[in-house]
């Protein structure tokens, strides 16, 4: 074998990003610092203090008193694997509605661990209809109902209230995806009565991809107390992980310190923000870029009362070479878009404005080069993306 050359690995130098797609988003300066703080012992004193803390600034986060809220050890598919495994034994049903790439995920994980998929189909860029799984749910008492708030492969919002009460009502828990939702709308854990939710830290809290923040309602403890089977994941079993983020501090893994001092700082920024603060700022840019890209004559997936602030779809229009202008975007700009994914490939781009990424200069640079690229396609633009956009800020 040849001899390696430690010479041939140069210094690292990934260059700047504008991180316009679907996750991750751009990582504020506060948080590259917390994470280059110093590595200190997962047991120590001060380490343990910051895990306090953290849990109470993610409790304020997902507006919820659950004694059981942290940062699972991975990212946000990793929550969505800790609130299956944990919550479901083998036989037990589970509602999964579908409406995207991450209820699919959530469908598969639901069957790989021996549960029984009920699996209610809602088209792709849309929302999921409350009726259409009270209809599913006729006569059924499944272990859980479960769905995506912000379904990032489409840019659909699901409203979660009216499903709340129709999955209570079948006596089942109510499990939520916030992955792309948390930290730019409102995940109100409590008053909505979710009983088990998780995100990740990558989209809408700015931090870098790595863990994923999880909660669980005394409902959802009580049935993972109750169970009559062993979690099928030793690394993801909640009780015990609480072991070591409760009181008893128990050896379990060894948390990944510096991501907890950068998740703690994210989350310091979405305090000091303020979350109305902050919910208000995504439906703000949301505005302004949806009017940009429509005065250019460009439609968006969702019907307008279905769109995520945080997450836009918009239609390829015919003709015009989506993966040659997302290049360009990121070689002359530097800029990165999102692409479609499975039957929406080549059909959309997934513009993201997330956390830190999304505010106005960002929107007004992503129109302009969207505008001088698109007319280099030879695609005749309707209108004036950047008046529109700032017409918007300007009445706000
Ligand atoms: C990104 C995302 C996930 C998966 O998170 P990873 O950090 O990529 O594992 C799950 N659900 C939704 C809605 C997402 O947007």
């Amino acid at each position: 074998m040849k001899p390696l050359d430690p010479r041939e690995f140069l210094d690292l130098d990934p260059g700047e990003r504008l991180l316009m797609g679907p996750g991750p988003s751009n990582v504020p300066a506060r948080v590259l610092q917390a994470l280059a703080a110093p590595c200190i012992g997962h047991l120590d004193p001060v380490f343990l203090a910051v895990m306090n803390e953290t849990q109470r600034l993610l409790r304020h986060l997902f507006q919820t008193q659950n004694a059981l809220t942290i940062p699972v050890s991975a990212t946000g598919s990793a929550g969505m694997e800790a609130c299956l495994v944990n919550l479901v034994e083998p036989g037990d049903e589970v509602l999964v509605a579908v409406n995207g790439v991450f209820g699919t995920r959530m469908g598969d994980i639901v069957q790989r661990i021996g549960g029984r998929l009920l699996r209610v189909d809602v088209p792709w860029g849309r929302a999921v209809d409350p009726a259409a799984v009270a209809e599913a749910l006729r006569g059924r008492a499944p272990r859980i109902v479960a769905v995506v708030h912000a379904e990032t492969s489409t840019g659909a919002c699901t409203p979660l209230e009216e499903l709340a009460r129709i999955a209570h009502e079948a006596g089942a828990l109510f499990l939520v995806d916030c992955v792309t939702s948390l930290g730019g709308m409102e995940v109100a854990v409590d008053r909505l009565g979710i009983d088990a939710a998780y995100s990740g830290t990558q989209k809408c809290l700015s931090c870098p991809p790595g863990l994923a923040p999880l909660t669980f309602s005394p409902a959802a403890v009580a049935r993972l107390e109750a169970r009559r089977h062993p979690v099928v994941s030793w690394y993801l079993d909640l009780g015990m992980v609480r072991d070591y983020w409760g009181n008893e501090r128990k050896y379990h893994h060894t948390a990944p310190v510096n991501m907890i001092w950068a998740l703690r700082e994210a989350l310091r920024l979405i305090a000091e923000e303020g979350l109305e603060a902050r919910f208000a700022r995504h439906r703000l840019n949301h505005r302004a870029l949806v009017a940009g890209l429509e005065a250019m004559g460009l439609e968006m997936l969702v019907p307008e009362a279905e769109r995520l602030p945080m997450l836009n779809a918009v239609r390829i229009p015919e003709g015009v070479a989506e993966a040659k202008i997302r290049r360009a975007l990121l070689e002359d700009y530097g800029i990165e878009i999102g692409a479609g994914l499975g039957p929406l490939a080549g059909k959309i781009w997934r513009i993201g404005l997330m956390g830190h990424s999304c505010r106005p200069k960002n929107v007004l640079l992503l129109l302009s080069a969207l505008s001088v690229l698109l007319r280099s396609e030879g695609f005749r633009l309707r209108g004036d993306a950047l008046e529109a956009a700032r017409a918007v800020y300007a009445a706000a």
